[in-house]
């Protein structure tokens, strides 16, 4: 299937306008037809060529809702008309110990991440998002619930999941105290998700023009990370550190203002290390943890959990000649708090 889609064919380059083949959709397939479509900040670390080598062309977006135009005969989740969501990845082995607990996004033989990735023949290139098309296998692919504005959804695919899941996993709920460092795209959703879940949440940012932002999204405090005596102030304070900083930075401080026992959680994916000191951690028995995205049943259940909540993205809309633009930005912490590309425009 010829598919209009918006990439580029050099890291060096800026996205343009191009044409993807998709696959002519298998009989556990659906083909969606893109509504809106997210730009995260690792479309920017990959399209750049930050974490390692692109695919020619390389087109990225796996914040993905649509509607579905088209389904394969074995397809019983999804009918003609359906909304449906794509996140992260697209396909996995299903059979693994990572696959059978639900965790497809670290399956042991091969996830085939939406785009800059390959199908399971380790071959086929996947292209994302930022595209008219998308043919997904059915069990892959999201239910969205009618009703939610699609596009302040699309970014829970990446966004709100990677918040949600270690937000979930270290028991967020009345009575904790989350920190949320970094106010962009995932942090603004960690916010929301954690004050939804029950946490008293406090902003930890490098921009003090973000301070009225993070309190309307739901924080009760605020903090500038760049002046050191900050951090006295909130020694020994939160259960949970969710960290999404997208650039190399120390973590020692942070450290210290977790409670005895507290978790330092990374979801930002810094190209670079970063450092952090050995007593930081000791003292005070802390942890330092990572966390990817989150497979498909927890996907779906934060979609749920986010449509009954009502929370959804705040969100600049934009046309697909607008995110060459829109990555500048982004990349100088100035969005709010996430683009979204009509793809009406690609
Ligand atoms: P984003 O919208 O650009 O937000 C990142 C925020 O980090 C910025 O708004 C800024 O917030 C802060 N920041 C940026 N540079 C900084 C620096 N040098 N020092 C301190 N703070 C800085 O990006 P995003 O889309 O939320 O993604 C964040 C990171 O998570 C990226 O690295 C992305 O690749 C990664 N990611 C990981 C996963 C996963 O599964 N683990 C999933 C999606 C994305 P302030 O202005 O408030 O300081
Ligand atoms: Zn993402
Ligand atoms: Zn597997």
């Amino acid at each position: 299937m010829k598919t209009k889609a918006y990439g580029t064919y050099n890291p060096k380059e800026k996205l343009q306008s191009l044409t993807i083949d998709r696959r002519e959709p298998r009989p556990d397939d659906v083909v969606i037809e893109i509504a809106y479509s997210g730009i995260c900040h690792s479309d920017i670390h990959t399209a750049r060529g930050e974490w390692g080598p692109t695919h020619s062309p390389c087109v990225p977006g796996h914040e993905i809702v649509g509607r579905v135009v088209k389904v394969g005969k074995k397809v019983k989740k999804f009918k003609v008309g359906d909304l449906a969501g794509v996140g992260c990845f697209v396909d996995s082995c299903g059979k693994c110990s990572p696959c059978k607990t639900h965790e497809e996004q670290f399956c042991e033989k091969h996830t085939a991440f939406t785009y800059n990735g390959t199908e399971m023949d380790g071959k086929t290139p996947t292209y994302g998002g930022y595209s008219t098309h998308i043919v997904t296998k059915d069990k892959y692919t999201l239910k969205i619930k009618k009703g939610m504005p699609l596009d302040r959804t699309a970014p829970l695919l990446c966004a709100g999941i990677t918040t949600y899941s270690p937000l979930k996993r270290y028991g967020t709920k009345k009575g904790k105290k989350v920190a949320v460092v970094g106010l962009g795209g995932l942090g603004h959703m960690a916010v929301k998700i954690a004050k939804a879940m029950g946490a008293e949440v406090t902003v930890m940012s490098t921009s003090p023009s973000k301070e009225k932002d993070a309190k309307k999204l739901g924080a009760k405090d605020f903090m500038i990370t760049k002046d050191p005596k900050n951090f006295a102030k909130v020694a020994g304070k939160f259960d949970l550190i969710i960290d999404t900083v997208s650039a190399p930075h120390d973590f020692t401080p942070y450290l210290g203002s977790l409670k005895v026992g507290g978790t330092h959680v990374l979801v930002g994916a810094a190209a670079e290390p970063s450092s952090v000191g050995a007593f930081g951690l000791i003292g005070g028995r802390k942890s330092l943890a990572g966390s990817l995205i989150g497979g498909i049943k927890e996907t779906q259940e934060m979609l749920d959990f986010c449509a009954k909540k009502k929370v959804y993205a705040d969100i600049e809309l934009i046309p697909a000649e607008k995110i060459n633009e829109a990555y500048d930005r982004t990349v100088k912490s100035d969005v709010k708090y996430r683009f979204v590309i009509d793809a009406k425009t690609f």
